[in-house]
């Protein structure tokens, strides 16, 4: 922890140029404002944002955003780098495993800073580093295997003996923009494909976690990343965000957050093209003939994981009713012995929302579902910002709980007795994300599977699995385009087709 915390500081140089200005004092209190051509700065800006651990309040950092000046010279210099220096597929491909050892190397006390970032327990936070080490692992190989293809031609294109051939060339500048419940994995999933596709990044990490945006950028400088590749911006949406959004000179907007934001980015950036990970409410489905006991112990992890502010946490459950009171005994016994509390313990099992505002928004969604004939059989209470797991059945399918997304806590069960009345309670979401299948038939698994309106289905495990180098992404108002390293390298490249007439070669 101290290693990688001199290293913030140390390497916060102050620039003189401009509107930037020396204040080495300020760094006691670690200021973060921005990351440009290599060096730490600090805005002259006079709006400070300070933020604070989600758990035990201590102050974490200061930021100060970026002026509109500097924030234009910021992305200057991202569109300069992308013109005028160039790494080779080696170079890349050895930043990015580069990274992945140091990931390795600090694993713990990377987690540390995850936990007093973001609330989320240590346990997911090791977790969570774990699967960042293999995006950026993932990542260094599909360097080497951006192919494209070539064709023989038909006479039609001109020529009867004409070859097409397709290459992928880096949009440009990459604007990456995070939000704050995975701030390194999902900060991983944009920057290294971004620069494994040979992009230059604007990394913006969610506002309450900019110091673990701060620890990845000096984590890729010390992998060897030159100046200029990577540089960061720290601030609100609001005051930062429509700046980025605003300039033509930044070609893609890989995004990470909520429906709302996500289609205010894609009104934005009309011509430009963007990649939207969105929110959900994700349904999983435990029939009649499923392995109960895998059933119950995967979804009340899939549930209540990270305080169930996971885009993919299991939010609604759908169970057959022949076994449903097995299941719902199970999952209760099961739930009952998750330690709520202290994040930073290591049996801690759940911990606090990212603030007070948003459990008493969950006491506010559990009293309308309840209102609407909702029944709680597990937990309903808040002590500050800890929202205890709660479990609801019989909630009306127009109830928030039901069909907006939770992000928190509370899980839904409902029964169900035949599969066609399934596939519409499953398809009954404006959002389309992942779901979860238990079953012991593959006919069942694979006929729901074809028949779900989502992006990715899980058999025998549950919605919230994400394999990180599959594709990965929503349809609906889940999202637009795909992740994964390799398919976010295809999104963040221009397929090129070039023809070439061999006619009497
Ligand atoms: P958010 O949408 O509030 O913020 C996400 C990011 O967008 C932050 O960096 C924020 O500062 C920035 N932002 C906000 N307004 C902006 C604007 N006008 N212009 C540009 N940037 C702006 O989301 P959050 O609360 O940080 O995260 C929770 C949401 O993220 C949930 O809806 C969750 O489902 C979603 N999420 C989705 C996935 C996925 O893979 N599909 C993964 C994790 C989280």
């Amino acid at each position: 922890m101290e290693k990688l915390m001199n290293m913030n500081v140390n390497s916060k140089s102050m620039v003189s140029a401009n509107e930037a200005k020396v204040e080495k004092e300020m760094n006691i209190d670690n200021v973060i404002s921005m990351y440009k051509n290599g060096e730490w700065i600090i805005s002259a800006n006079d709006a400070r944002l300070d933020i604070y651990n989600p758990w035990n309040k201590e102050k974490l950092a200061t930021l100060i955003e970026p002026t509109f000046t500097e924030m234009k010279q910021l992305i200057k210099n991202s569109v300069e780098t992308f013109h005028t220096n160039k790494l080779s597929l080696n170079e890349r491909s050895e930043i990015l495993a580069m990274t992945a050892t140091l990931l390795k190397e600090r694993r713990k006390e990377i987690a540390v800073i995850i936990v007093e970032d973001c609330g989320k327990t240590i346990k997911d936070a090791e977790a969570e580093v774990n699967r960042a080490i293999d995006t950026f692992q993932s990542s260094s190989e599909e360097v080497k295997r951006m192919y494209g293809y070539t064709e023989s031609l038909m006479p039609s294109a001109g020529s009867d003996s004409s070859l097409g051939i397709t290459i992928r060339e880096p949009v440009g500048v990459v604007c990456a923009i995070t939000p704050f419940n995975f701030p390194l994995n999902l900060a991983a999933h944009k920057i290294a494909p971004a620069l494994a596709a040979g992009n230059t990044v604007i990394f913006k990490p969610s506002e309450q976690t900019t110091r673990t945006g701060e620890l990845l950028v000096n984590l890729l400088a010390e992998a060897g990343l030159p100046k200029g590749f990577l540089n960061m911006v720290v601030g609100t949406g609001k005051n930062v965000g429509d700046i980025l959004l605003e300039d033509e000179r930044i070609n893609f907007y890989s995004f990470t957050g909520s429906a709302k934001v996500g289609l205010h980015i894609k009104n934005k950036s009309g011509f430009r093209r963007v990649a939207l990970e969105l929110g959900s409410n994700a349904p999983n489905v435990v029939h009649f003939d499923a392995d109960i006991k895998l059933a119950a112990e995967t979804l009340v992890k899939a549930a209540f994981a990270c305080a169930g502010q996971v885009c993919i946490s299991a939010q609604r459950i759908y169970v057959h009713s022949d076994i449903a009171q097995t299941f719902i005994e199970s999952f209760v016994a099961l739930t009952k012995k998750l330690q709520v509390g202290d994040p930073q313990l290591p049996t801690t099992d759940v911990g606090p929302l990212i603030n007070r505002s948003q459990a008493e928004r969950m006491e506010e969604w559990v009293k309308e579902a309840v209102s609407d004939g909702a029944e709680i059989i597990y937990g309903g209470k808040r002590t500050g910002s800890l929202y205890d797991p709660t479990i609801l059945i019989n909630a009306d399918s127009l109830s928030k709980v039901m069909c907006e997304e939770i992000f928190g806590p509370i899980v839904n069960i409902q029964v169900y007795n035949d599969l066609n009345q399934l596939i519409e309670m499953v398809n009954n979401s404006k959002y389309g994300l992942q779901a979860g299948v238990f079953t012991s038939n593959i006919h069942t698994a694979i006929s729901l599977a074809k028949r779900f309106k989502v992006g990715g289905v899980n058999i025998n495990n549950a919605s919230i699995s994400r394999a990180d180098s599959m594709p990965y992404g929503g349809i609906k108002q889940s999202g637009i385009g795909k992740e994964g390293p390799r398919f976010a390298m295809e999104e963040m490249t221009e397929l090129k087709v070039i023809t070439l007439n061999t006619k009497g070669i």
